[in-house]
């Protein structure tokens, strides 16, 4: 079963969701890094959050890191 949602958030909403997923203290001490570049995330350059396996993941802001994430969300249809 699938249950890969991608959230892409606005600010507004970011503190309340990340706080719904309990990793809100973990961002704002930064110590959570982007799924893709590793940059280290924080409350201002976090574009999307996103669940994987078992933790909480996040993209930066980052266009490149956007782009795989639209990719990781899209079934496997043999473009690239
Ligand atoms: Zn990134």
């Amino acid at each position: 079963m699938r249950s890969n949602q991608i959230k892409a958030v606005h600010q507004r909403d970011l503190k309340k969701l990340l706080k719904s997923l309990k990793v809100y203290d973990a961002v704002t001490n930064h110590t959570r890094n982007c799924f893709f570049c590793n940059e280290i995330i924080c409350e201002r350059t976090i574009s999307a959050v996103f669940p994987y396996g078992d933790t909480v993941c996040f993209c930066c802001e980052n266009h490149q890191c956007s782009r795989r994430l639209l990719d990781l969300s899209k079934e496997d249809d043999g473009g690239g």
